[in-house]
């Protein structure tokens, strides 16, 4: 009766867990680890939880210096469960693949791939930016208010995030 369930400990909160409800990072040089999907790579690894929370936390640990694209891999993993804009970005705050503000997007919107608007922004502000998205076929949401997306970014308020890379403009959108 006494089955084996291989547990793994997540090196962000230290909780024991089934290795389903872990990912597996791989260590490919002393300061850097990619992201092992299948868990089957012969390398040292470590595990972290599927939740958005110790993705977050370990996404700036610069000892393990995983890369934006297996960040992304691993919240797009997530998201299925879930969706969850507020969560994907605040993961991602500190990269130079986001944008925000009005004036911002309205000025890069060429680079832009993803805008998220808040669904309390300004009827005008709404209107010119859905005017552009569709003028350069740019896919957009409502999600969040100017206060949950202003929080990301330490702000009061933000009425507006766009995203400038295109596999995390995939990612969200999928
Ligand atoms: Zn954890």
């Amino acid at each position: 009766m006494d089955k084996h369930i291989p547990e793994r400990t997540c090196v962000v909160c230290r909780e024991k867990k089934d290795k389903s409800e872990l990912f597996r990072i791989a260590q490919v040089s002393e300061n850097k680890y990619v992201f092992d999907k299948e868990q089957k790579m012969q390398a040292r690894g470590l595990y972290v939880c599927k939740t958005h929370e110790c993705i977050q936390r370990i996404s700036k640990n610069r000892k393990y210096n995983l890369s934006m694209d297996d960040l992304m891999a691993m919240l797009s993993l997530l998201k299925k469960k879930s969706k969850d804009y507020l969560n994907i970005l605040r993961a991602m705050k500190n990269s130079e693949h986001l944008t925000f503000g009005i004036n911002m997007v309205m000025d890069e919107i060429e680079h832009i791939h993803f805008i998220i608007i808040a669904e309390d922004i300004s009827e005008k502000n709404d209107k010119k930016l859905i005017a552009r998205a569709k003028e350069l076929g740019i896919a957009y949401v409502h999600y969040g208010n100017k206060h949950e997306l202003g929080e990301i970014f330490n702000k009061d308020e933000v009425n507006v995030i766009a995203v400038k890379n295109k596999r995390i403009a995939r990612g969200l959108i999928d």
